[in-house]
C-alpha cells in the first residue's frame, strides 16, 4: 500500500501525558467489549456484573462507561486513569481515530486539544492505519 497519499505519511509523534482532557468534560461514549469488561473486572478485582451495574451502561451491542455529571469518565480520578493498563481499545487508539484523521484540518483541531501529539514515539503511517482499523469509532 502507498501511504504517500496521506497527510501523515511521514508519521506522527504521540505519547499520552494522561492529562485527562480527552476523558473529561464533554460527554461521550466509550465502547467496551465483553472481553474488555472481563479484563477491567479482573483488574479491579470485582465481578463482571458489579462492574456492569456500577460503572457501565448498555450501548450498541455491548456497554459504555458511565460519566459523572460534569462529563468526566468515572474511571478518571486524581488526575489519572484508574484502569489505564486495561483501558478499552477506543481509549488505547485515541487520538488515531478515523474521524480525527479524516483530513488534516480536523487533525489540526485534535492537535490543539491533545498535548500528547507531537511528543514521544513516532507512529508510522502503517501503525496509524492499523490503530484506525482497531478503533471501534
Ligand atoms: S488528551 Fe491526549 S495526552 Fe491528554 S489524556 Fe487524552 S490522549 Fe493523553
Amino acid at each position: 500500500m502507498d501511504f504517500k497519499k496521506y497527510f501523515f505519511s511521514n508519521g506522527i509523534r504521540f505519547e499520552c501525558t494522561q492529562c485527562g482532557i480527552c476523558c473529561t468534560g464533554e460527554p461521550g461514549t466509550v465502547y467496551v467489549t465483553e472481553d474488555e469488561i472481563k479484563k477491567i473486572a479482573d483488574f479491579l478485582n470485582i465481578d463482571e456484573q458489579k462492574l456492569k451495574n456500577e460503572f457501565l451502561y448498555p450501548y450498541k451491542d455491548s456497554y459504555s462507561i458511565k460519566e459523572l455529571e460534569n462529563g468526566d469518565c468515572i474511571f478518571y480520578k486524581d488526575k489519572s486513569c484508574t484502569i489505564y493498563p486495561v483501558r478499552p481499545m477506543q481509549c488505547k487508539t485515541y487520538p488515531f481515530w478515523l474521524k480525527n484523521l479524516r483530513n488534516e484540518k480536523k487533525w489540526k483541531e485534535v492537535e490543539k486539544e491533545c498535548p500528547g501529539i507531537g511528543k514521544g514515539k513516532l507512529y508510522t503511517a502503517k501503525e496509524i492505519i492499523d490503530l484506525i482499523s482497531k478503533s471501534p469509532i
